[in-house]
């Protein structure tokens, strides 16, 4: 009898445990489940790239003389009723952290067992599974740098290989993949400049990053114009790429650590999430002050015209690639939730309608983090707007970059369009000084 492999965000063959395992005993009906309830309050930036990654995975299993099933409802139903049409044994999925994800894990196995279907649950979503390391007193681990500690020393299981051939069941319909009606359905604009999706342009996107510039990533990560970080974070989202065989392709070569230790960071968002399913609507730890209301500075923000450019910069990189360098994020939160007060929530939103990487676990956990109700050991630092800008764009190239009313502005002068005798008229004033401190509390 053949095993369902129900795909979600894991959108590759190599280095899949679920599809290796099923793969290797028998008839697979690898399945993707669209529901449109979920596609709606998705942005419309990750449908178009899971209707490109849904298509590389379909190429990739009828390569291998398999097909990508695919089915519209909910899916705990479809599957289940594609076990009964096919008479599969069991279904075999990747374990997620995410609340719905857990939800559908729980179903699955309970309405599963009612229907004489087995559920397996197989890693591949984290470098380290998220309950495999734990403090000595149980829950998970609040503070990164104990955690990294841990999560070097712990073990990992091998890269698995695709596998050569997928078996599928005769005369089961392919269905139909989500296309442009789909993305219409969701939700923030459409950014006119983002890769293409799909684990074969993943692939090669990592065999260059890791083959060229990691090897600089340790000096140059955090210098916003040279955008010299690895912009796999989409592909790991969808999962197009193995964590796992990521940080092993890293792993020896020169920049490597400072690169797999992100991947970490990544790794320990997900263990937080797992153990604290209220990340994405509720305080990880209380903060002193009340939240602001200010739509206008909140539109602004969301705009890219707070008449701050470094601010500025990273809204519109968002809205122009789906995509912020993370510095810009840590700058552009901080002006938002530090700055004006405003509730982290409401920026967090704004992200998750448009980064193609959007994660809850990854977007509100580091959201949570810079307004001071996360797990940062020094919740309160203070971050001068002004003096990141000098450090991290010193010539004023990335600003340039974004904000075309500033291009007349050469070098650093490009931070500070209000002390120009004669500033660009298309340009707002700040809507706070840059150059005061914002602290949390
Ligand atoms: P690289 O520097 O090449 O890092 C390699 C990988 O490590 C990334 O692809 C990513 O998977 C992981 N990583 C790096 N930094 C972090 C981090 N701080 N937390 C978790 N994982 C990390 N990342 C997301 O993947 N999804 C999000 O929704 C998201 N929202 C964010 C919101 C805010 C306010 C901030 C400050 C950061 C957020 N990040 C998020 C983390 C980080 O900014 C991005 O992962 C990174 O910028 C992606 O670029 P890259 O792939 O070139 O990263």
């Amino acid at each position: 009898a053949p095993v369902i492999v129900l795909f979600n965000r894991d959108l590759r063959v190599h280095d899949h445990p679920a599809l290796h395992a099923a793969a290797a005993d028998g008839p697979v009906v690898p399945l993707f489940v669209t529901d449109p309830r979920i596609l709606r309050r998705a942005a419309r930036n990750r449908i178009r790239h899971l209707c490109e990654a849904l298509a590389d995975l379909r190429t990739a299993l009828r390569a291998r003389g398999g097909e990508l099933f695919v089915r519209e409802g909910e899916t705990v139903p479809e599957a289940l009723r594609t076990a009964a049409a096919t008479g599969a044994r069991a279904v075999f999925a990747t374990a997620d952290v995410s609340d719905a994800a857990r939800r559908r894990e729980r179903a699955l196995a309970e309405e599963g067992r009612r229907a004489g279907v087995e559920f397996r649950a197989f890693p591949g979503a984290t470098v380290v599974p998220p309950g495999a390391i734990t403090p000595a007193g149980g829950g998970h681990y609040r503070v990164f740098t104990p955690y990294l500690r841990a999560w070097e020393r712990t073990g990992r299981r091998p890269v698995l290989p695709a596998p050569d051939r997928v078996a599928v069941p005769e005369g089961l319909p392919s269905g139909e993949l989500p296309g442009p009606d789909a993305v219409r359905r969701g939700r923030g604009a459409l950014s006119p400049e983002v890769p293409r999706g799909g684990e074969e342009p993943a692939r090669a996107r990592l065999r260059a990053w890791s083959e060229g510039p990691l090897s600089d990533y340790g000096d140059r990560r955090d210098l916003l114009a040279a955008d010299a970080t690895s912009r796999l974070s989409a592909d790991l989202r969808f999962g197009c790429l193995s964590p796992l065989e990521v940080a092993e392709e890293a792993r020896g070569r020169p920049g490597a650590d400072a690169f797999v230790r992100q991947l970490a960071w990544r790794d320990f968002h997900h263990q937080v999430a797992a153990d604290f399913p209220g990340i994405a609507r509720r305080d990880y730890r209380p903060r002193g002050t009340a939240w602001r209301d200010d739509p206008g500075g909140l539109e602004a923000w969301r705009e890219g015209r707070t008449g701050i450019p470094i601010v500025d910069a990273g809204m519109r990189q968002l809205l122009r690639e789906g995509f912020m360098h993370n510095r810009a994020r840590m700058l552009t939160a901080a002006f938002l939730t530090r700055g004006l007060r405003v509730h982290w929530r409401r920026g967090a939103e704004h992200f998750h309608d448009l980064l193609l990487d959007g994660d809850i676990a990854d977007n509100h956990g580091n959201w949570q983090w810079v307004a001071g109700t996360g797990n940062d050991t020094r919740p309160n630092r203070r971050t001068n707007l002004l003096r990141q800008a000098r450090r991290f764009d010193p010539d004023g190239t990335y600003v340039r970059r974004y904000l075309p009313e500033l291009a007349g502005l050469p070098g650093g002068r490009a931070h500070t369009p209000w002390a120009e005798q004669d500033p660009p008229a298309d340009y707002p004033p700040p809507l706070l000084d840059p150059s005061e401190g914002l602290g949390g509390d």
